[in-house]
């Protein structure tokens, strides 16, 4: 019985009564397809004209409804005049006012003497109350129509609101009483509401757009319970039964022995950790978390060549076309033509690229560099043992499940990110994985001194910029924009770069990525060779490019960026043992709270410290990174008002995770539009 109630919200939209095929097809433009959909688009405003006033109680600029005796009309006939309707209650006057009515229209609607009902926004007009152009004006018989509270919906164009509204109504009446997943007890001790109630408060009172109400609260907690749900089956699928690979660290040590540095001593404690899973008859699924110039790729290499001694293949993906490059090239120097490495991405095309599959297919390439493209369904490797894959910020969920069956089960997967996580995120966004943190930096690397400046001073840094270039030093310029624009007042890269490139001829150069790869490569390759003292770009430098020599770097309009954000794009420079330099630009002066996060950048070099601050400083949707990290899952949870239902559901979930194959949370997995991500229809 319970099973056929909860189906009917799974049920298309279009069973109802009401709703044909126009109405659906505007419907899921709003990402309304199954009834349930429906009970999950909240109202985001209302209109309670519920309540009538008597005037003396009524408020200026709010929308409110009097009852009010007609006293007099009054018709100027005068171009621009508008016409009047003078009325009253026992309390005192207010004129109802019209522009461009007609006379006829307005005597009927306004029988002298009569009392009626009028809804509308109340104004102040020479010392009286009035209401222009009511919103509802009518006889008392009709007052219902009228007092009400009315609910707002977000809508497409095409849907009329008042249909939409009367749907959603009849959706929650006839909503059954459907068995809640949450036993009494939880929901009582944790003051949450049962599932029903909550729906119903949800869109018949203001609840839906209050956070912190009881049922908004226990929505947010299923759809977070919905998540580490997913989260959880997916581990399950990944982390099955494969044959345990076999190394001496041969390679790896040989490698190890020849770098001009020693490995840190958290860098150690990852590569083992890697290297035990690698052993184990258990597939990996571990992510490197730890922050920018913590020297990640170093370890992911040497455990590559682990791999590759036992004779399987390796997949590395980097974020964009540079990236992978610069990782490529980075192997082809520590591997020292012993392995076969090959480059590839979306533009590798022609002969160049039937060889790497033909090579990929006969076992000939021990490892594959390259972008998204190494996933295409074309390439297919002959014994793939181990996927890696850098910044991997920019998957969810679903391209990691998707990633994971690509490999096979014999293949590990290994991720890289530098994006830190607030630790109430942590079980939300990697709850799949194991996680290994790089926590110190190389003893090298210098701290890097961070300075601002308004945009207007931007004159007294060429005498300074001038003295960089002459020492041979290098300077990244960074621009929130490729092109002026005509709605955002940003600075752009290639303006800059004209600029720029006027005052210091051939030391400069532009890169941005609106531009095809071989005019990239060549940049980077002039940048890289120190042709060029100054690279203007966008933030396509943002993720894990590796310059040595660069030791500053010019941020512009640098409150347009989250603080991680500029704490990444700063890692960009001081990777040598140059001191490094971050100089932020501003256009105006500085709010009082933007002047608290540059102290914060001043302050401290810690990527994880400095985005706990970024996050009670702006707020979690400005966070870059976890934005593109799979938090956009999260359609009502918000870490910063729910970090305790987070943590409620991580305790929860603790003591469930035996049983997560229980079919009462597949009704929360099919709610939350998660089913599919799993699969759980066809396993
Ligand atoms: P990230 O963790 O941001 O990806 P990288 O792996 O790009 O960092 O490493 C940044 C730089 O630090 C590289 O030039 C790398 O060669 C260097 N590096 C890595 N490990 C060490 C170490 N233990 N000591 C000194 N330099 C190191
Ligand atoms: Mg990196």
């Amino acid at each position: 019985m319970s099973l056929i109630k909860k189906d009917f919200i799974f049920n298309d939209i279009k069973k109802l009564k009401g709703i044909g095929q126009q109405l659906s097809k505007y419907l899921k433009k709003r990402k309304i397809e199954k009834i349930k959909d429906i009970l999950l688009n909240l109202p985001y405003s209302e209109t309670d004209r519920s309540e009538v006033f008597n005037i003396n109680k009524i408020e200026i600029g709010k929308v409110q409804t009097v009852k009010v005796l007609v006293k007099k009309l009054v018709f100027p006939r005068l171009r621009n005049l508008p016409n009047k309707i003078i009325c009253q209650d026992e309390t005192g006057e207010i004129d109802i006012v019209y522009f461009n009515s007609r006379e006829g229209y307005l005597r009927k609607l306004f029988p002298v003497n009569k009392w009626v009902i009028i809804s509308g926004k109340i104004s102040f007009f020479k010392n009286k109350f009035q209401i222009t152009n009511p919103d509802y004006a009518t006889s008392l018989e009709n007052q219902d129509y009228v007092t009400q509270n009315i609910k707002k919906y977000k809508l497409t164009k095409g849907i009329n609101e008042k249909k939409y509204r009367s749907i959603s109504e009849q959706v929650i009446k006839d909503l059954p009483e459907i068995d809640d997943w949450l036993d009494k007890n939880f929901i009582q001790k944790n003051h949450l509401l049962g599932w029903n109630d909550c729906i119903n408060r949800l869109h018949k009172t203001s609840d839906g757009k209050d956070h912190n109400s009881n049922s908004f609260r226990r929505l947010v907690f299923d759809e977070i319970c919905a998540n580490f749900l997913t989260l959880s089956k997916n581990r399950k699928r990944i982390r099955i039964k494969k044959t345990k690979k076999y190394f001496e660290k041969k390679l790896s040590n040989e490698i190890l022995n020849k770098l001009p540095f020693k490995l840190t001593s958290s860098q150690k404690k990852v590569l083992e950790e890697i290297n035990n899973d690698l052993r184990n008859d258990k597939r990996m699924f571990r992510i490197i978390q730890g922050d920018v110039g913590s020297g990640k790729t170093i370890v992911s290499l040497l455990s590559a060549a682990n791999v590759i001694e036992n004779k399987y293949q390796c997949a590395f993906m980097g974020p964009t076309e540079i990236l992978a490059t610069q990782h490529y090239n980075l192997a082809k120097k520590i591997f020292n033509s012993k392995l076969k490495i090959e480059f590839l991405s979306g533009k590798t095309e022609g002969k160049k690229r039937k060889e790497i599959i033909d090579n990929l297919n006969n076992g000939k390439i021990d490892i594959l560099f390259g972008t998204h493209a190494l996933f295409q369904k074309k390439i297919n490797f002959k014994k793939l043992g181990y996927v890696i894959i850098d910044e991997q910020h920019k998957f969810g969920v679903k391209q990691r499940s998707d990633l994971a069956k690509k490999g096979g089960s014999n293949c590990d997967v290994l991720l890289m990110s530098a994006t830190p996580i607030p630790r109430t995120m942590m079980m939300s966004l990697y709850g799949d994985m194991d996680i290994s943190k790089i926590t110190e930096k190389p003893k090298n690397r210098k701290k890097i001194i961070t300075l601002s400046k308004p945009e207007k001073k931007i004159n007294e840094l060429w005498p300074y910029i001038k003295k960089q270039i002459n020492l041979k030093n290098q300077i990244f310029w960074v621009c929130p924009l490729i092109e002026e624009s005509n709605f955002l007042d940003y600075s752009s890269a290639k303006k800059k770069f004209d600029l720029i490139n006027k005052k210091f001829p051939k030391h400069v150069g532009l890169i941005h990525g609106g531009l095809d790869k071989s005019k990239k490569d060549a940049v980077l390759k002039n940048f890289l060779s120190k042709k060029i003292s100054v690279l203007v770009s966008t933030t396509v430098i943002e993720v894990g490019i590796d310059f040595p020599n660069a030791n500053l770097i010019i941020i512009e309009n640098a409150n347009k960026f989250g603080l991680a954000q500029l704490h990444q794009l700063r890692g960009r420079v001081g990777r040598g043992d140059k001191q490094g330099v971050c100089i932020l630009l501003f256009k105006d002066g500085l709010s009082k709270n933007a002047v608290k996060r540059i102290k914060i950048l001043k302050d401290s070099d810690d990527g994880f410290f400095i985005a706990e601050e970024d996050l009670k400083l702006r707020g979690f949707g400005d966070l870059t990174g976890f934005q593109q990290s799979g938090i956009k899952n999260f359609r009502f949870a918000n870490p910063i008002y729910h970090n305790d239902l987070f943590e409620l559901a991580e305790k929860y979930f603790y003591e469930i995770q035996h049983n997560i194959n229980d079919e009462k949370y597949n009704f929360l997995l099919k709610f939350f539009d998660k089913a599919e991500i799993i699969n759980i229809n066809n396993d």
